[in-house]
């Protein structure tokens, strides 16, 4: 099923989010102020279309209210994306999805309404901090101040043990919800107790941050 979706700015966030919707098949309105940027899009995108978006008329002629997904990912002009994001509640779109360029500018946009505001930055960022903080650590995704799923590379002390041997959950109240095999065997989403860890398997933990940490220094 196609699904409509409105891109406006296509700077490099905006512009791969537009990539990849339209390989996807998605039938993506590519916005932008800049002709130059609407040249590069006009091939990739199902529309193209030159607009500023913060003109209250030329959002209207675009129809985009008929659209049920917008992203802005209008970025260093604040002001910009504000009021585009104010204007495009105010015509009723369904769903909103704006780029945060700082933490001022997030609490604005959920006060005026986005659905979801991100903030790839400053996410990215974080990701990769934790990464280079712990050799083990390949990947770290938030789910709120202090939780999170982690990544993390099986050491040599969790080599030949089972869940039950280690007793992850009592011991550290983290949750292990997959183990890819090392030798990409694959991937074993709902491991039982006794499944055997090997070293070098991928493990994805779910759990408060300190547990994480706690486990991760531990055992990893
Ligand atoms: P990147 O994702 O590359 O980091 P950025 O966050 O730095 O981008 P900008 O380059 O500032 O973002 O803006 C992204 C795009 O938004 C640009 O191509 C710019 O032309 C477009 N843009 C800015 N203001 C408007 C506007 N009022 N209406 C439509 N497009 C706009
Ligand atoms: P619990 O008392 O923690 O609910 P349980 O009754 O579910 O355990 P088992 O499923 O046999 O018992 O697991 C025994 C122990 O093995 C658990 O207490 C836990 O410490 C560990 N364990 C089992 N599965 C996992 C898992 N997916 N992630 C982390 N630890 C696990
Ligand atoms: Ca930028």
């Amino acid at each position: 099923m196609k699904r409509e979706f409105a891109v406006i700015g296509l700077g490099r966030f905006g512009g791969s989010i537009c990539r990849e919707l339209s390989e996807e098949g998605m039938d993506v309105l590519a916005i932008d102020a800049d002709e130059d940027k609407i040249d590069e899009f006009k091939d990739i995108a199902a529309h193209a279309v030159i607009a500023d978006t913060t003109d209250d008329k030329v959002l209207k002629e675009l129809g985009i209210r008929n659209i049920e997904h917008v992203i802005v990912a209008i970025g260093d002009n604040i002001q910009a994306s504000i009021l585009t994001t104010i204007m495009l509640k105010e015509l009723g779109i369904k769903t909103l999805t704006v780029k945060a360029q700082n933490d001022y500018h997030e609490k604005v946009l959920k006060k005026i309404g986005a659905d979801y505001v991100v903030h790839p930055e400053r996410d990215m960022g974080r990701r990769i901090a934790h990464s280079i903080i712990s050799t083990n650590i390949l990947d770290h995704l938030e789910l709120s101040d202090d939780h999170s799923i982690v990544e993390v590379k099986a050491g040599k002390r969790m080599d030949g043990k089972t869940l039950v041997d280690l007793d992850i959950r009592a011991q550290y109240g983290c949750n292990i919800v997959a183990i890819k095999e090392a030798d990409e065997k694959g991937i074993n989403v709902s491991p039982m107790a006794t499944q055997t860890i090997e070293a070098d398997d991928i493990l994805i933990v779910i759990g408060a941050d300190k547990d994480i940490s706690r486990f991760e220094k531990q055992l990893v």
